[in-house]
């Protein structure tokens, strides 16, 4: 499973167990396979998939498209997390 892209019925199995979010690695958005800037919001999740553990990288709109669309809690977002430090 490392090294292998997933595809989107694995995603849907992936359960996210951790979650960071941070500046743009300049790799490849799991979900729409776009590469992650230095400008974008990163978010990097380690999910849960097949009884085994995978980390997976998102836009911010991405990962919100990902968690089906819910808005997401102000703890999560690290812009909001940023202001309050
Ligand atoms: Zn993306």
């Amino acid at each position: 499973m490392n090294g292998s892209r997933l595809n989107v019925a694995a995603l849907r199995r992936a359960v996210p167990l951790r979650m960071w979010g941070g500046k743009g690695s300049g790799l490849p958005c799991d979900f729409c396979r776009v590469t992650v800037g230095p400008d974008d919001v990163e978010y990097e999740v380690e999910a849960q998939l097949d009884g085994g553990t995978v980390m997976l990288r998102f836009h911010y709109r991405c990962h919100y498209a990902w968690t089906g669309g819910e808005e997401p809690r102000a703890a999560e977002d690290p812009r909001i997390a940023a202001d309050r430090a």
